[in-house]
């Protein structure tokens, strides 16, 4: 499965709490501390690393100020074959 991180420009947020309803792992929380305008905005809280990138956060964010990075695990080892005998 894909893995995902998101970053969310927190001065840009206000807060409406769309992206927490929006994430199937349920990663996203709204923050402590307040925001330039005057809102608690949202933050990732991932710390076993579920964000599979799917987006969908950022699809519902009215305001556009989540930006979704997503990439393939790289595949494990694969072992040479065996050569067979004749
Ligand atoms: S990209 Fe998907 S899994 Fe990751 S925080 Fe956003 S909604 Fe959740
Ligand atoms: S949907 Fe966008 S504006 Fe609303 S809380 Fe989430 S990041 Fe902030």
């Amino acid at each position: 499965m894909a893995k995902g991180r998101i970053e969310i420009d927190f001065d840009r947020c206000k807060g409406c709490e769309l992206c927490t309803t929006a994430c199937p792992q349920n990663l996203i929380r709204m923050g402590q501390r307040f925001n330039s305008r005057g809102y608690r905005a949202a933050a990732l809280v991932d710390p076993e690393g579920k964000c599979t990138g799917c987006a969908l956060c950022a699809l519902v964010c009215p305001d556009v100020v989540i930006t979704v990075y997503r990439w393939e695990p790289a595949r494990e080892p694969v072992a040479p074959p065996v050569a067979v005998p004749a």
